[in-house]
């Protein structure tokens, strides 16, 4: 049996990095065994434009708004409601206690809040963004009872991602694994039935000071593989089920 064609589910392809490039951005991609991105907004002006390269093919949308930066979320918050027919995810939403001041968690969490609730009524899964918030975002989701949940690039404690694993939430292991005792720690503890591969692309490369690309996705396949002592193409197999389960996207 042929081994399946990886799924990005966290990327930023609307990215000015990427601008001019997408055509040979999705050809590489797929020569690397990229099948399909999901490409997430950031804001309102980003999120248009998410939903402008969409080709549901090989590119799919989800919207959100940065949590350290929240002006005219409400503007996400319709915006979703309007085309929610049109997209496969909210997010990234969530909270971020690296970038965000002390002074603005409330906010950021009553926000979260409201997205988590959009996303339950009209059955989307959420992507949470939770920079040095891990814990304090999966206490909201529990709180809210929100079950379709991706949790992207968590740098939380593993004990609590094993909780959240428990409610069936997902996690979405980056390429900056190779450089993250963290990140390797949480993918041996997890059981491979809670991951999903993602780039994040055009962050959190393998190398710091590069532009990353979703082509990468495959080097976080090789480290899920080596830590968990499977192979490479189980791990690829399950991943994109996975993803195929959470998301309902076509590969
Ligand atoms: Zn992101």
């Amino acid at each position: 049996m042929e081994t399946a064609l990886m799924v990005d589910v966290h990327c930023h392809l609307t990215a000015r990095e990427f601008e001019g490039k997408l055509d040979l951005l999705i050809r590489e991609s797929i020569d690397s065994g990229v099948g399909v991105m999901i490409t997430s907004g950031l804001g309102y002006e980003d999120s248009l434009k998410v939903l402008e390269i969409s080709d549901y093919r090989r590119i799919y949308p989800s919207l959100g708004v940065p949590p350290h930066d929240l002006a005219g979320y409400e503007r996400v918050l319709e915006l979703i409601e309007k085309e929610k027919a049109r997209i496969i995810g909210i997010g990234e939403v969530g909270l971020d206690y690296w970038r965000g001041s002390r002074s603005s968690r409330n906010v950021q969490e009553r926000v979260f809040e409201e997205f988590i609730e959009l996303a339950k009524s009209l059955d989307l899964p959420v992507i949470v963004h939770s920079r040095s918030a891990g814990k304090y975002a999966l206490e909201i989701l529990f709180r809210e009872k929100a079950e379709r949940v991706i949790m992207h690039a968590f740098d939380g404690k593993a004990s609590h991602a094993m909780r959240a694993a428990g409610r069936g939430y997902m996690f979405s292991i980056p390429p900056s694994i190779v450089r993250s005792v963290q990140k390797q720690k949480l993918v041996d503890k997890l059981p491979l039935d809670n991951l999903l591969l993602e780039s994040d692309a055009p962050v959190l490369a393998p190398d710091r000071n590069r532009v990353n690309h979703p082509k990468n996705v495959k080097i976080s396949a090789e480290w899920i593989s080596r830590i968990k002592g499977i192979s490479f193409s189980r791990v690829v197999d399950k991943t994109t089920s996975n993803a195929v389960e959470v998301f309902g996207v076509r590969v």
